[in-house]
């Protein structure tokens, strides 16, 4: 986009938001939970529904003039439901934080049990840490992967459950490279008597297409965001069966918002339609094979990979073994510096801390967006280890710099 009407009315926005363009064109986006949408997910959502109120749901919305957001919700939904085979569909969830907040409202009540993955070992603030809302509201208590294979410890999952007989156990994750066994989790739900909610934020695109195992029609509850491996916008999405709808739909509203983001809701609609094109299905396939051929590469140069490698869009590294003075977020910064930009992570049985953790997490589905196949993937994995290789070095600094300008100029992304 052009900002030529903000520039007119606001220079310092105008220049801050073409600024952000430019920063997206001209830097590989390497963050797991990223994507760029399409321009007619842009337009969509930048349109005059901003302005509309529509609280309530189509039909029965408590403000008049609504049959064009009416229609706009119901084209999220049915397509929503085609994407993904759900029964019951809620596109109003500003973003994955309140579809999760949503669900726990609906079938908790405050002090109630969850069950849900460690935020270290890959788990989300939304599952119940005391610094999230979760935390503060009920009584959590973790799961985790085994340190030794980086998989779930599905077995620690269901011996921690008996003991501690949870309402809901939380499957679905933030930085776990591996498929899920979502009917295991369901059985050990079942078992103890508790609701399931996965959360599928980060793989909503490879669940719709199948290009990864869905829990939708396993889970009780799926919520996921709509702006990860699905390119429809920042938002969030609910889908549950038939018989939690009515809850489902009071919990979001009016139990934890107003009035929805309607022009989001249109990007939503517009993105999930894109979802049903054949291109999207390849889209997502070449993400997760792009995921493969990074961490191949990246292994062949000696890094080790959390579980030894990945069945979906993201790798997360162990810097321990192969750069045990070099902290997940020295390699963050500098890879920053030449234009690969990723984030530091906790990795399982991390020995530094939160904020400077020993791994770093990285993704394909932004740059699988930009048209990077395998070739091009193994060729940013080795420019990440010539930089991890050589954090101070300047000469390779402007070295690796110089081809991220090449590639960015190669595969164009917004005009
Ligand atoms: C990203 C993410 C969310 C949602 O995050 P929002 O920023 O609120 O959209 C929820 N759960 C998991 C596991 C996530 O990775």
């Amino acid at each position: 986009m052009s900002y030529e009407t903000v520039r007119a009315a606001d220079p310092a926005v105008a220049d801050a938001l073409a600024a952000e363009r430019d920063r997206q064109n001209d830097t590989l986006a390497m963050i797991a939970s990223e994507n760029h949408v399409s321009e007619a997910v842009l337009e969509a959502q930048s349109s005059e529904l901003t302005n509309k109120y529509a609280e309530g749901y189509a039909g029965e919305r408590y403000y008049g003039g609504c049959e064009h957001a009416d229609e706009i919700e119901n084209l999220a939904i049915e397509r929503a439901k085609k994407l993904w085979g759900a029964d019951h569909v809620n596109v109003q969830p500003h973003a994955g934080t309140q579809a999760n907040m949503g669900v726990y409202l609906a079938m908790l009540e405050p002090g109630d049990k969850i069950l849900s993955l460690e935020l270290n070992h890959g788990g989300h603030l939304s599952h119940g840490h005391p610094a999230n809302f979760t935390g503060q509201t009920y009584d959590v208590e973790q799961y985790y992967v085994d340190e030794d294979t980086g998989y779930i410890d599905y077995d620690g999952l269901e011996e921690t459950a008996h003991e501690f007989e949870p309402d809901i156990i939380v499957s679905g994750y933030s930085a776990y490279p591996r498929d899920v066994e979502w009917e295991r989790i369901q059985e050990v739900a079942e078992a103890v008597d508790a609701y399931h909610l996965a959360d599928i934020a980060h793989i909503t695109g490879l669940v719709g297409t199948g290009v990864h195992s869905s829990p939708v029609g396993i889970a009780d509850f799926v919520t996921g965001s709509t702006h990860k491996t699905i390119r429809a916008g920042r938002g969030g999405i609910i889908m549950c069966d038939e018989e939690y709808a009515d809850d489902i739909d009071s919990a979001v509203f009016p139990g934890s918002q107003g009035g929805p983001l309607m022009h989001n809701i249109a990007g939503k609609a517009v993105g999930f339609g894109e979802a049903l094109e054949p291109e999207f299905e390849e889209y997502t396939k070449q993400v997760v094979d792009n995921a493969s051929a990074l961490g191949e590469q990246l292994q062949e140069h000696g890094f080790s990979l959390v579980s030894g490698g990945t069945d979906n869009h993201l790798v997360l590294v162990d810097l321990r073994e192969s750069h045990p003075e070099t902290t997940g977020k020295e390699a963050e910064e500098a890879l920053e510096d030449v234009g690969i930009v990723l984030n530091a992570n906790t990795v399982p049985g991390e020995t530094r801390s939160a904020f400077n953790p020993s791994g770093i997490r990285i993704g394909t589905p932004a740059l699988t967006t930009r048209g990077f196949e395998e070739e091009a993937i193994r060729e940013v994995a080795d420019l990440i280890t010539r930089i991890v290789n050589n954090l101070a070095d300047e000469d390779v600094k402007s070295d690796v710099s110089d081809r991220v300008d090449e590639l960015t100029n190669e595969f164009t992304l917004y005009e």
